[in-house]
């Protein structure tokens, strides 16, 4: 059978891209190996998914080409999003930073897109592996299942590396080399950072302890919660430094920002406080925080007592720790895939590939990643829009 446009993924982009396609009356197939549509959005945003942000710019992306996002974004917006999820009835609400979730359930946001697809008249084959595709005169011929599918305009929406388990694979960026396409390097992105040596013994001692931290790497700050693992260090300022950190690169944690320890030292001495520093530390910042890291940097006594040379020490000690991570927990944990196909030979208006008539890249596949905080679904949303208003 021939259809107008196949689209290879049935995840954020590829059923953006289909129910658009459709709604435009074009006979849309979307195939996914996978044995249901959607997975990552169900497991989205610990199950409620974070499905856009009220504050979405070109600067919350990082791409080797970081104009590339721009056109995608200001055509299909996160305000239309919002709307489209408005009109299904969706309750939702903004946790911080204007990350946008659902009251209810993550399903709520896939439901809406089969619904989309369902009213578009768009088929879903779940359970289907395309092995081979070929270029033809008309169009693209795929093998599926042992079964030869014939299609106009070839929509790869296959995600990035991220969760196998979840049906990642990199079956997007090996159809991108077959069809003369280059690549830029990929890593995961998103990802708690794994430490060795003493740090991972202070960070295994405090794991599941949390505070506000501000993470530095060579390119950018960002100030949230730092979660200490078993592994080294997760939680949201965390995952959004691993976007731009490259492995080796040291780091730089202030474990207490927007106080300064040498002011708050001399605020206790002009008080006459005598409490030991534990004591008084333990008033701002988790306790069992205070209690190992004044065991790494070997000092507690009463406040009054410290010299300004100490006090220097302590203060570099907790607002600029230096740490080198020795990884990342990699795809097994990943939000993202950090890279993929080079936008270079894509247009930034259709998504279709510059060289290859009829053949589009969407979403997470593209080397274009989100911030944490929403900006990877608008991604998908606002290209999946723009590439099945065209195919
Ligand atoms: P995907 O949604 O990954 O879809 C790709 C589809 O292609 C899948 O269905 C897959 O089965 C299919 N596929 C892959 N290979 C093949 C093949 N060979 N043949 C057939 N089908 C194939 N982003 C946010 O903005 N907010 C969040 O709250 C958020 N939470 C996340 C939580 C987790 C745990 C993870 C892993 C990611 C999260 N993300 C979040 C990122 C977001 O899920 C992705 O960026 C987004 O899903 C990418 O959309 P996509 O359509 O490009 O790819």
């Amino acid at each position: 059978m021939t259809w107008d446009v196949i689209v290879i993924g049935a995840g954020a982009a590829g059923l953006m891209c289909a129910a658009t396609a459709g709604a435009r009356g074009r006979r849309v197939l979307v195939v996914d190996h996978a044995n249901k549509a959607g997975k990552k959005i169900l497991m989205s945003g610990g199950g409620r998914c974070n499905f856009t942000n009220m504050e979405i710019a070109a600067s919350n992306y990082r791409s080797q080409n970081p104009h590339f996002c721009k056109s995608a974004l200001s055509r299909y917006t996160q305000w239309d999003f919002i709307g489209l999820v408005g009109q299904h009835g969706i309750p939702y609400h903004e946790k911080e930073l204007g990350q946008l979730f659902c009251d209810n359930k993550a399903s709520d946001i896939l439901s809406m897109l089969l619904a989309q697809c369902d009213t578009s008249g768009v088929e879903l084959r779940l359970n289907t592996t395309v092995c081979e595709v070929s270029k033809t005169d008309a169009g693209f011929t795929l093998l599926a299942n042992d079964h030869k599918l014939f299609c106009e305009s070839l929509v790869v929406a296959t995600g990035g590396l991220s969760i196998p388990t979840m049906g990642a694979t990199g079956f997007g960026y090996e159809l991108a080399q077959q069809f003369g396409l280059t690549l830029t390097s990929r890593v995961p992105s998103l990802v708690p950072f794994t430490l060795s040596g003493k740090w991972l013994e202070f960070a295994k001692g405090l794991a599941g302890v949390s505070l506000t931290a501000s993470v530095t790497t060579a390119k950018i700050a960002f100030t949230n919660q730092l979660l200490f693992t078993h592994r080294g260090l997760s939680g949201p300022a965390v995952l959004q430094a691993s976007n731009y950190w490259e492995l080796g690169e040291p780091i730089s944690i202030d474990l207490l920002p927007g106080a300064s320890l040498k002011n708050q030292m001399a605020e206790w001495h002009a008080a006459g406080n005598k409490q030991t520093l534990k004591n008084c530390l333990s008033q701002m910042l988790p306790k069992r925080f205070v209690e190992s890291w004044l065991d790494i940097a070997g000092s507690n006594k009463p406040v009054n007592q410290y010299t300004p040379k100490e006090i220097d020490a302590l203060h570099q000690q907790l607002h600029c720790w230096q740490l080198t991570p020795s990884g990342t927990e990699g795809y097994r944990t990943a939000e993202v895939t950090r890279g993929g196909i080079d936008t270079d030979q894509i247009s930034s208006k259709t998504f279709e590939a510059k060289n290859v008539k009829g053949l589009y890249f969407i979403g997470e596949v593209l080397d274009v990643t989100g911030w944490l905080g929403g900006y990877n679904f608008q991604w998908a949303w606002a290209s999946g829009w723009c590439a099945g208003g065209v195919v």
